[in-house]
């Protein structure tokens, strides 16, 4: 009954995404066909996410499920709130088509033309253009400056500080694939704003697409569920579940924004920051509810604080990234929140922590297990082996073309992936220049930029009095060598 179910998943998993055209490949590929180990497409060796297919509702179900069963209180609260970022399947939108949200949105993209992404650095402009309000008013904390005008009604670009708004022509309106959720509109698009415009989520935009790649290699599917894995034994099951528990215990969150005056009212009484912050403890229900029910408190925290990341300031009205786990003394700018391995964004926010670091899916669990050069999945067995700086399934390290097993066999190393020799002889080896033979993988040989010879004295000599020029100098003339200039000139070109 078990297996019947399992067999049942793992044909499904195959059936995803059949047929696609490769993005990469276009028509050097027949179309997705998922291998039957490797987490690629058989017929380009691509991954899926480089194919056309939606996964739209594959990612949401994959953070659905990695967020499942997990005591981290205030995402849960926050994925239920009726507020604007619209909560579906864990995908939060926002979309900006709508007369009245546009009007209250547009103004902020006038700030995105004065202040490009910069957001390492707290340039005054956002403060001393009248810098807009959500009508709402729910953006605290721009105390001692003049009450920001009521947006317009209709909405009017004009120029700030002469620089045009980039407004995509003629439309007001911007759809994120993704936004935070929980946090107000203003909020969310000044977070998005922030972000290095090449990786803001806009749909249909590079920034979608390189959200869609960063949530295919940072959060891969098989680090969380064993069906997804290929052939596990029971005991390999069993220690991959206590390692997912482990991590939705210890170290997997989702971080939030705020103003960073806002996160320094979550901090213990005292509020001086130093220690590490309680784990998740904010007030039930979010008491401290983002654009809510902050107080006029005009006074900033304890003398403005730095980012983690990069050391330089907060800016007071701008949002902040602040991580449940890591403690309310710890803000990153919206770029700044990345994974210490990769320096990717973290994709929706999405991180795991472990000792005082910020890490994305796939290198926190390549911190904690060895990860399989060929299946992709993390090891859980006692027996895997390690070759060429990366660790392997025993019955995974195959040759990348034909998938046999090299084990005991010879193999070449081509771009990371091993190959058996006779796929490597088919297909990449080269000529020696001088007998124009093939170079075997285990020949000696000498390479002088893309001409190759056998390592041997009646390969590698002299052109003209056949002098081997093993260990000595000698001089390349197109495909022809010389030990000195007499011989050069006395040898026919
Ligand atoms: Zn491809
Ligand atoms: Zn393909
Ligand atoms: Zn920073
Ligand atoms: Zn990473
Ligand atoms: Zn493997
Ligand atoms: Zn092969
Ligand atoms: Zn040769
Ligand atoms: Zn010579």
């Amino acid at each position: 009954m078990e297996i019947e179910r399992e067999v049942k998943k793992m044909t499904l998993g195959h059936d995803f995404g059949a047929g696609a055209a490769c993005l990469k490949c276009k028509e050097k590929c027949e179309g997705f066909e998922l291998h039957f180990w490797r987490k690629i497409c058989r017929n380009c060796k691509c991954g899926l996410a480089d194919h056309n297919v939606h996964m739209e509702s594959e990612e949401s179900k994959k953070v659905g499920r990695l967020f499942e069963d997990t005591k981290y209180t205030g995402l849960i609260a926050k994925l239920k709130t009726d507020g604007v970022p619209t909560y579906r399947g864990n995908m939060a939108a926002v979309s900006m088509l709508s007369p009245a949200s546009s009007s209250l949105v547009l103004p902020a993209f006038g700030g995105t033309a004065v202040q490009p992404a910069s957001s390492s650095s707290c340039s005054s402009s956002s403060s001393s253009s009248s810098s807009p309000s959500p009508s709402n008013s729910s953006a605290p904390g721009r105390s001692g400056k003049p009450p920001a005008p009521a947006p317009p009604a209709k909405v009017n670009i004009t120029p700030v500080k002469g620089v045009a708004v980039p407004v995509n022509a003629g439309t007001s309106s911007v759809t994120y694939e993704w936004a935070p959720p929980g946090a107000n509109k203003y909020m969310a698009v000044r977070y998005i704003e922030l972000l290095p415009p090449e990786k803001r989520p806009v749909k249909g935009s590079e920034g979608a697409e390189y959200r869609r790649q960063q949530m295919a290699v940072q959060l891969p599917e098989h680090d969380q569920d064993p069906t997804l894995c290929h052939e596990l034994s029971p005991a390999e099951v069993k220690l991959m579940e206590q390692y997912v528990r482990k991590y939705k215990d210890d170290a997997l969150g989702m971080g939030d924004i705020l103003l960073p005056q806002e996160v320094a009212l979550l901090r213990p009484a005292g509020g001086t920051g130093g220690s590490v912050g309680p784990r998740g403890s904010v007030g039930p229900g979010g008491s401290v509810g983002p654009g809510g029910s902050v107080g006029p408190r005009g006074s900033v925290g304890p003398g403005g604080s730095s980012c983690s990341h990069c050391q330089l300031p907060m800016c007071h009205g701008e949002p902040a990234v602040y991580a449940e786990r890591a403690g309310y003394d710890q803000l990153w700018h919206p770029a700044c929140f990345v994974c210490c391995r990769c320096s990717e964004l973290l994709v929706d926010m999405i991180y795991f922590w472990k000792k005082g670091k910020l890490y994305c899916g796939r290198h926190y669990g390549d911190s904690e297990k060895p990860r399989c050069g060929g299946c992709d999945e993390l090891i859980f067995s006692n027996e895997y082996t390690q070759a060429e700086d990366q660790n392997w399934h025993l019955k995974h390290f195959c040759c990348f073309n034909c998938d046999c097993v090299l084990a005991g066999e010879t193999y070449v190393m081509e771009k990371d992936k091993p190959l058996c020799k006779p796929c490597y002889m088919n297909n990449h080896s080269v000529r020696c220049v001088s007998c124009q033979q093939l170079l075997e993988p285990e020949a000696q040989r000498v390479s002088y930029g893309d001409h190759h010879w056998h390592a041997e004295p009646q390969c590698f000599q002299c052109s003209g009095c056949a002098k081997c020029l093993m260990g000595e100098r000698f001089m390349a003339v197109q495909d022809k060598l010389f030990c000195s200039v007499e011989c050069r000139k006395k040898t026919p070109a």
